[in-house]
């Protein structure tokens, strides 16, 4: 690249951005200048824009470490749209072409290489790096150094040898994790003690949070994906692999275009559908949490919990997938008593040492809070994080459908001496049965028609005191048995509500199913306006068309807010084309003239 190129001129005329995103500038500004830096940022955030326009100011190749080799293809290929030289260099190559671009790599003709940490850690990758000319090291997904989190890779550990073996050329780490923890095992361990750590938001402001109470969760699900989301891409992670199949194989039955994702199928079927997954519209993958890291899949629309997930960290990574492109997503996860049964028996049963086991303790009342919170959900998430929001957010459930509570200090008690006169030995089924005076087999042979409690609360249904018993368990009023039949016991929490001297207010579950109009969504990206509407699907062919031309998922041709701007502005000629959003001059040169031609038509359409 020429010396008179400025970082903004890059952002307009490679990328086709108008502006910087938050410190993105700031990033850029010092790696360009040759310093070291540590970048936390949401998914979504912008974090590439940080090394790769460092890397096409500066002078040599910047190498490009990523632990996923089967994403590179596609991140080169987004590059190459954008016209500018990359390459991946990886296991996946035959073996002759790989030397190819090794060759290339050393006579300088590349901007940026990606490369997998255990090739760049070879010494034959080493003695090349040595003889070529290198602008910066960039370290994506750099909490895979972290040995605590899902993600742990050992090849990581090794980069720390880079900081002397390359002492003169910048490295910049990146990473979505938000953790203090992480961020200080990365620090240490790649050695970047002393890099600038740039900390931003970690607010998703555009994705919307929602907890369901689950009653029949794939029934739930089903209208989930039918009336908020048709014809569009998400994940549904569940718990394990048995449930991936199952929902997957319910889906595919009832008519959606779903795939199954976890550890237990081959590596090529894995291979297959995530290819699927990015490259065809509106794909479900169905998953474990086994997928995930990495997608770079700018329009999931939306991420599905149908089993409660392991933390609240993970939460947040699993639905940051949801919405990278900044347009409106959702996280939707279906709650019910049996995660607060398997969380809290994972919690007695822990072998875990005292210290651990206080800190498993602390996030898992986390999570539950969370999922239990009366208030904006944002807010209590954020909060974890080390974040403030000042005002709830207005777009989650919460804010969007203020919860009602009632009073329920006397169901309470009705529960709790329920549980009490029953000899704490039952899980919440037979409970139930007792408080409404059910007769069944059971109750008959155990003698519990005869218990004060049988028949006391015929007042509310099955449906309600289930509510009451997981909002009594999450609180922890209850605890559940160890042994593994969920059977529950009082805790000493419940001395004061069973004397009355401690009133308790549960929240009432929204009837279900709701109704559209109630989170009041269309479509995403899609127009309401049926000649917008017209337009937008043309686009959406010629989209279609132009990537399977060469082979790329579609939206790396151009995504869902390129094409927002283009309905938006009708552009008839290349100077208002420009003004999109994403259509940079590669773009221009590439699709200018298939657009106009497209939009043109339509306006002719529209007129005559
Ligand atoms: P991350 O790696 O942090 O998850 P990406 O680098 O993939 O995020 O960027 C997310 C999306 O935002 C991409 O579609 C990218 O093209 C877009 N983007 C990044 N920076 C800007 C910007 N300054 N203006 C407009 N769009 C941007
Ligand atoms: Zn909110």
């Amino acid at each position: 690249m020429s010396d008179k190129v400025t970082t903004a001129s890059l952002l307009q005329s490679v990328f086709g951005y108008r502006e910087f995103r938050g410190r993105q500038r700031e990033i850029i500004d010092h790696v360009s200048a040759g310093g070291d830096a540590l970048v936390l940022m949401p998914t979504g955030g912008g974090k590439s824009l940080c090394y790769q326009i460092p890397a096409l100011l500066r002078q040599g190749t910047a190498i490009v470490v990523s632990p996923l080799i089967a994403l590179m293809q596609d991140q080169v290929d987004g590059l190459r749209q954008l016209g500018v030289k990359a390459a991946f260099i990886n296991s996946s190559l035959p073996w002759e072409t790989a030397r190819q671009y090794e060759d290339a790599l050393v006579r300088g003709e590349y901007d940026l290489v990606y490369v997998a940490p255990e090739r760049l850690c070879s010494e034959g990758f080493l003695s090349l790096l040595d003889q070529a000319q290198l602008s910066l090291f960039a370290i994506d997904e750099a909490h895979c150094v972290s040995q605590w989190g899902h993600d742990f890779r050992p090849e990581y550990l090794r980069l720390a040898m880079l900081a002397e073996r390359f002492a003169e050329v910048p490295r910049i780490a990146l990473t979505a994790t938000a953790d203090a923890t992480t961020r200080n095992e990365i620090l240490d361990r790649l050695q970047l003690r002393r890099a600038k750590v740039f900390i931003s938001s970690f607010d998703r402001p555009n994705i919307r949070y929602r907890i369901v109470p689950k009653i029949n969760a794939r029934r739930q699900l089903l209208r989930f994906l039918r009336e908020e989301h048709p014809e569009e891409s998400g994940i549904v992670y569940c718990l394990s692999r048995r449930r991936v199949e199952e929902t997957a194989g319910f889906l595919v039955r009832e008519g959606l275009l779903a795939l199954p994702y976890h550890a237990g199928l081959t590596t090529e079927v894995r291979a297959e559908h995530q290819q699927r997954f990015l490259r065809e519209e509106g794909v479900i993958m169905v998953a474990t949490v086994a997928f995930g890291m990495g997608i770079d899949k700018p329009d999931v629309r939306f991420v599905v919990h149908l089993d409660i997930p392991k933390s609240l960290e993970a939460y947040y990574q699993e639905t940051g997938r949801a919405g990278r492109d900044g347009l409106p997503a959702e996280a939707w996860m279906a709650y019910g008593l049996g995660d607060v049964v398997g969380i809290r028996q994972l919690l007695a049963q822990s072998q875990a040492d005292e210290r651990i086991k206080r800190i498993e303790h602390h996030k898992l009342e986390a999570l539950l809070g969370y999922c239990e919170t009366t208030g904006c959900r944002r807010q209590v998430l954020l909060r974890y994080f080390g974040e403030t929001l000042e005002q709830p957010c207005g777009n989650c459930d919460n804010c969007l459908d203020p919860v009602e509570t009632w009073e329920g200090s006397q169901e309470a008690q009705m529960a709790l001496s329920c549980v009490y006169r029953t000899g704490q030995r039952f899980g919440v089924g037979h409970l139930v049965d007792v408080l409404r005076g059910k007769s069944n087999p059971r109750i008959e042979s155990l003698g519990h028609r005869h218990l004060s409690t049988f028949g006391i609360g015929d007042h509310l249904d099955e449906r309600q005191w289930k509510s009451v018993f997981r909002q009594l368990t999450a609180a922890g009023f209850l605890q559940v048995d160890v042994e593994g039949y969920g059977s529950l016991r009082l805790t000493e929490k419940c001395r004061p509500v069973l004397r009355g001297e401690e009133k308790i207010r549960f929240r009432k579950e929204l009837p279900l199913p709701r109704n559209k109009t109630e989170t009041g969504r269309t479509q995403v990206g899609v127009p309401a306006d049926p000649q917008a509407q017209a337009l937008w699907e043309a686009l959406r062919i010629l989209r279609r068309r132009l990537a399977e031309e060469q082979n790329v998922p579609p939206y790396i041709v151009f995504n869902d807010v390129t094409l927002a701007g283009i309905v938006e502005r009708c552009p008839t000629d290349e100077w208002a084309l420009m003004e999109v959003t994403g259509i940079g001059e590669a773009k221009l040169a590439r699709y200018g003239r298939a657009i106009l031609v497209v939009v043109r038509e339509h306006l002719e359409g529209v007129a005559s």
